[in-house]
């Protein structure tokens, strides 16, 4: 954890000017790179350990997405720190108008574990690349992926520059947030402790970006690719076991393909994963027994479609779809966050908003169909943070689409260039000369109505 004295080093280091220099940050990110670089056996290692993810996987959704962010701040970096000339109206001419992007100072960045590498690095790439001092504090709950990072942060950069702070967050966030004021705190995590941390921000008026969990609905139209649809769910669905934000979180197909789609989602599973995914070297596990727990009382909640086996000693959950669900239950209240999928059905649009409403604002919101009419109404009518047409969860993977929630999943946006926004403030700056100074600026202002009304309307 980082201590007080550790905290008001870093906002000197920052007050010091050095970490906003176009070349200091370059070298920062060419550092960090190579550094993920030489340790990226270790990093597979690590995600092995904690969540039994394959190499292919872990470069897929964690180490290749973080080098990918970073070439891209390297290729851009210049250009997103240019000075942005802007239009001025007519009552200021003839000023002209610019935006300056300056750095915010000392961030905080919270990590979840479920994709323990790149949600912690990824935020820390954009605040690099944007000027800022970095406090990162990773999930206490993936602890060999903590221990590799904390090798790479430490190695590569100062500790006035960029501080790794470790522990219990319940312990280690208040300390820190309580004691010293951060310019931005940046949480990944879940809604409830996304709440804790608001209200802690909030005391010091510290602006936030909170990337939440919450329900995310598949709809399947009648008129969709079953096949295709069923193969492109399965496989972001039970993807580090189901453990991700975006996952789809239950289904929502039209009635008259409920039996098909089953059917061809038991088929993929079947290809995937083989008939002993437990076994499978692309079918990890589940991260620690409290989450295995809360898991499992989902089971009863309906009826097994497919799977349903566990072992605890292995932190193992056969990839399940459940159908026939209770309604009321806790599998569709909570956000399920693991290899359990549920599907339900409709039979007019109306059925299906209300379902989705009982859970606002989800995080992502997926669309089979080949519709295009049925496209536009469902894209409309859900107010969710970012999402898919006949996809899923495949959207974040794109750093030119902004990510994020909105309302009760989140607030504010990154990946690519929105990371580096996130942490620049925009200072707006009018220059105006001295050569033109109009009397009608300046008292009296008697009789001037008229032509004030002329230039401002
Ligand atoms: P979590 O809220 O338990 O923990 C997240 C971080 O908060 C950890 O670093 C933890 O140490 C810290 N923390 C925990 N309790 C705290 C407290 N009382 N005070 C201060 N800090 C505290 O979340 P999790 O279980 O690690 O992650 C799972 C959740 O994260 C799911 O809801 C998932 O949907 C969400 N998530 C969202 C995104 C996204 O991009 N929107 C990505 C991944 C996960």
């Amino acid at each position: 954890m980082a201590t007080l004295s550790q905290l008001e080093a870093m906002q000197a280091y920052f007050e010091s000017g050095i970490t906003k220099t176009s070349t200091f940050r370059q070298e920062q990110l060419k550092k960090l790179k190579r550094c993920i670089e030489k340790y990226e056996e270790d990093i597979y290692a690590a995600l092995y350990s904690d969540l039994k993810k394959s190499k292919e996987e872990c470069w897929v959704t964690e180490t290749g997405i973080v080098l990918s962010e970073l070439k891209l701040a390297l290729k851009n970096l210049k250009l997103w720190m240019t000075r942005e000339p802007v239009k001025t109206n007519l009552l200021n001419v003839p000023s002209s108008s610019f935006i300056l992007k300056e750095p915010l100072g000392v961030v905080l960045i919270i990590g979840p574990w479920n994709y323990p590498f790149q949600l912690l690095l990824n935020p820390l790439v954009g605040a690099i690349a944007a000027g800022n001092c970095a406090v990162l504090k990773p999930s206490e709950f993936a602890p060999a992926t903590a221990a590799v990072m904390k090798k790479i942060v430490e190695e590569t950069f100062d500790k006035k520059y960029v501080l790794y702070a470790e522990g219990d967050g319940a312990a280690v966030i208040p300390a820190m947030m309580n004691h010293f004021r951060f310019d931005h705190v940046f949480y990944t995590g879940s809604t409830s402790t996304g709440k804790i941390i608001y209200k802690m921000a909030a005391e010091k008026l510290v602006p936030v970006t909170l990337e939440l969990g919450g329900k995310s609905p598949c709809i399947v139209e009648a008129d969709a690719n079953i096949k295709v649809a069923a193969r492109r769910i399965a496989i972001t669905s039970f993807s580090n076991c189901g453990q991700m934000c975006v996952a789809p979180d239950y289904i929502l197909v039209h009635q008259s393909k409920k039996a098909e789609l089953i059917d061809a989602l038991k088929r993929s599973l079947q290809d995937f994963f083989g008939s002993r995914p437990q076994e499978h070297e692309n079918y990890g596990k589940i991260i620690n027994e409290k989450q295995f727990d809360r898991l499992v009382k989902f089971l009863s909640e309906g009826t097994i479609a497919h799977g349903g086996g566990y072992d605890k000693a292995a932190l193992f959950i056969e990839p399940t779809i459940l159908d026939n669900i209770q309604t009321g239950g806790a599998v569709m209240k909570e956000e399920i966050f693991g290899p359990i999928l549920p599907v339900l059905s409709f039979t007019t649009k109306e059925e299906a908003l209300k379902i989705i409403a009982n859970n606002k604002n989800p995080l992502a919101f997926y669309v089979f169909t080949s519709s295009a009419t049925k496209e536009k109404e469902w894209l409309e009518k859900v107010a969710f943070g970012g999402g898919c047409v006949n996809n899923a969860s495949w959207h974040l993977t794109n750093h030119h689409l902004p990510f994020g929630g909105r309302g009760f999943s989140g607030t504010g946006q990154y990946h690519g260039k929105a990371t580096f926004d996130l942490f620049t403030h925009r200072k707006s700056v009018m220059k105006t000369p001295t050569w033109f100074d109009p009397a009608m600026k300046y008292p009296p202002f008697k009789g001037k109505l008229k032509l004030f009304k002329w230039i401002l309307g």
